[in-house]
């Protein structure tokens, strides 16, 4: 069962050909970050205008990685949202267009159920799990009991995680996007510095990352007034600390709770050396609950997570039509 599948939510124009929802045939990305640093974020005229000019050569190089036809299709997919509206929508009239001329089935798919089902892109998924999805607009822990099934037991009340990180780069006068590099210099750092953390109410699974964000700002703004020296290594280590201390913590409590079989990464910020090697210690310490993170390549946006999460649609017969249309209010909850 072969599906491309299209994802143009953001800044990556992607397509790829996925195999029974599990096996890579191609996934091609073409990225903007190039052109959206200039501006410090992503603008999003720009990067509709970036996806008229990339789609089709991104499907096509695609189709001939996979070395496929479309005839040999089961299915067209393509991220309905959330996302960019302008973004979304090319993606989406791209993926109609094809489904109507080859007379293909065509499946919307949201694009946090795509960045969980990367994961299955890694090893078969084992319910109930628990996926941790930490990316640049959501932060959530969403439980699965079976497939297709989303229930958002906690999430963000403010900002998102990567959201966090690119203002705090931005603070520290990195590029943009600024995860990454504070990941690096996280590495060359010392957490000195008592940031605070939003653990919330006792029991909550929800999260708060703005009063971190201020939390850094002002203390740049603070050393900056008196003339003192800071070092941003100690800074990036000390608030990259603070994300990764609650975000871990509250995921280990919620699969203990749940008691479930998996606990999956998912999201661009999982590309997180940090957050990636703390995740495992802790989960090490747990009997019987697998971790999964996905390789950095499937973390951050692409299309072969999207085709991984239309199998599973595609089998529950959960398919679109022509009126499909760009939704940037998505719930994954109930799709
Ligand atoms: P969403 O998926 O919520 O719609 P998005 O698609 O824009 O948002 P992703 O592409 O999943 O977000 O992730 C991008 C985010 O991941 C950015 O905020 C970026 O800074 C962050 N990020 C990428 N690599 C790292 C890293 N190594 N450490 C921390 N953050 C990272
Ligand atoms: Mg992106
Ligand atoms: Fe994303």
């Amino acid at each position: 069962c072969l599906i491309l599948a299209i994802e143009t939510s953001c800044d990556e124009t992607s397509a790829a050909v996925v195999k029974n929802g599990n096996e890579i045939l191609s996934n091609v990305v073409a990225t903007q970050i190039d052109i959206h640093k200039r501006f410090g974020g992503v603008v999003p005229e720009v990067a509709s205008r970036l996806h008229v000019e990339q789609i089709t050569l991104v499907i096509e190089e695609a189709m001939k990685q996979a070395q496929v036809e479309y005839e040999d299709l089961a299915a067209v997919a393509v991220t309905e949202g959330p996302g960019l509206v302008g973004a979304l929508l090319i993606g989406v009239n791209a993926a109609k267009a094809i489904a109507f001329a080859h007379g293909l089935p065509l499946i919307g798919v949201h694009h946090i159920a795509g960045h969980i089902y990367a994961n299955q892109l890694v090893q078969p998924l084992q319910y109930p799990l628990l996926a941790l999805v930490v990316s640049g607009g959501h932060t959530e822990l969403v439980y699965m009991k079976e497939d297709g099934v989303f229930e958002v037991i906690g999430e963000t009340r403010d900002d998102a995680a990567g959201e966090a990180y690119d203002k705090v780069a931005r603070t520290l006068k990195l590029p943009y996007p600024g995860g990454p590099h504070i990941d690096r210099l996280a590495q060359e750092g010392n957490a000195t510095i008592p940031f605070p953390r939003a653990w919330l109410e006792e029991g909550s699974y929800d999260f708060s990352f703005s009063g971190l964000k201020s939390a850094v700002i002002n203390y740049m703004h603070n050393a900056e007034q008196r003339g003192e020296a800071v070092s941003p290594a100690d800074v990036a280590a000390s608030f990259q600390e603070s994300v990764i201390e609650v975000i871990v913590s509250k995921t280990i409590q919620a699969a203990k709770e749940y008691d479930v079989k998996q606990v999956l990464l998912a999201g661009g910020v999982a590309a997180n050396k940090g957050l990636r090697a703390t995740l495992q210690e802790e989960m090490n310490a747990l009997n019987n609950i697998e971790l999964v993170i996905p390789p950095l390549s499937l973390c951050t946006d692409n299309a072969a997570m999207i085709g991984a999460a239309a199998f599973i649609r595609l089998k529950q017969g959960k398919l679109g039509n022509l009126a499909l249309n760009g939704n940037p209010g998505l719930d994954l909850e109930n799709m």
